[in-house]
């Protein structure tokens, strides 16, 4: 335990990566607000099982797209935790594959929102927690971007890569910006990882087809992602700012 009771936010910590970042910081003695949008049965489930290990973690509902569920989510986290120190903007979609000239601006909308202006929205409301400017006493912020954004994705989901381009560069220009402020902002970098988002996107054997085809020979787990996320989290890289980890198995 090394978190010591250091409250944290986990957008999308109901399942697959979130629900992992949120089971091993709570291990780590973190209290964890658990975000989900949809799925309020996975992220009680998550609560539920980071109590019965004796941790705390409490669900929260909310759209990281919208802004009026942001912020009632870190209202939501001021009342039950008093404060915050640490976000982790994992909440992300992929959608269909398609070619950019065949994406309807819905699709393009809803891809940047969720991915690009979620993350944004969130670690707003996180600096305005953390930073010592606002009077608070640091954190840190760990995003969540892609091994598509340095592949670029095509034909598959352009705009997706191109959020998390965004995600990468959104990292770099918020660490600087609140480097001296007490905040550290890192972003990891999945490459293929075994979860339901590849179902999401209409792939649900994208894993199995890939697995030949990666360095290793095998896909990655969320658990394997977390470990990324919790370390970036914790005072273990209290000089690490800025960077992007990639947990990609070598892709
Ligand atoms: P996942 O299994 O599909 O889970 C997505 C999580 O995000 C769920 O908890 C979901 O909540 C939540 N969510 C979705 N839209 C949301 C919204 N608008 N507001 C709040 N929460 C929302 O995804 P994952 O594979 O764990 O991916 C997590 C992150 O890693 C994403 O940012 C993704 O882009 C990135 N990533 C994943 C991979 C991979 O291979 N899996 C690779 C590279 C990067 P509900 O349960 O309520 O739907």
């Amino acid at each position: 335990m090394t978190a010591d009771g250091k409250s944290l936010l986990v957008t999308g910590g109901s399942r697959g990566i979130g629900a992992a970042v949120s089971r091993l910081a709570a291990r780590q003695g973190w209290r964890v607000a658990v975000n989900y949008v949809r799925d309020q049965d996975a992220a009680g489930r998550v609560v539920a099982e980071i109590e019965q290990a004796g941790g705390e973690a409490f669900a929260v509902q909310g759209d990281v797209g919208s802004e009026a569920d942001v912020l009632s989510m870190f209202e939501a986290v001021d009342k039950r935790f008093g404060g915050l120190d640490g976000l982790v903007n994992n909440a992300g979609v992929v959608d269909v594959a398609s070619r950019v000239d065949e994406m309807s601006l819905q699709r393009i909308e809803r891809m940047l929102r969720i991915n690009v202006t979620g993350s944004i929205l969130c670690a707003r409301e996180a600096v305005r927690r953390m930073s010592t400017r606002h009077g608070g006493n640091g954190g840190a912020i760990v995003n969540l971007s892609s091994a598509a954004a340095t592949l670029g994705s095509p034909g598959l989901y352009v705009d997706y890569a191109a959020a998390k381009g965004a995600v990468d560069v959104f990292t770099l220009g918020l660490a600087k910006e609140v480097a001296a402020e007490g905040i550290r902002v890192n972003a990891v970098r999945p490459g293929i990882i075994d979860t339901e988002i590849h179902a999401s996107g209409g792939e649900p054997d994208r894993v199995a087809q890939m697995r030949d085809m990666l360095p290793m020979k095998r896909e990655g787990t969320a658990d394997e992602v977390a470990e990324a996320v919790i370390w970036l989290l914790s005072d273990a890289s209290s000089y690490t700012t800025g960077s992007v980890v990639s947990v990609t198995g070598g892709r």
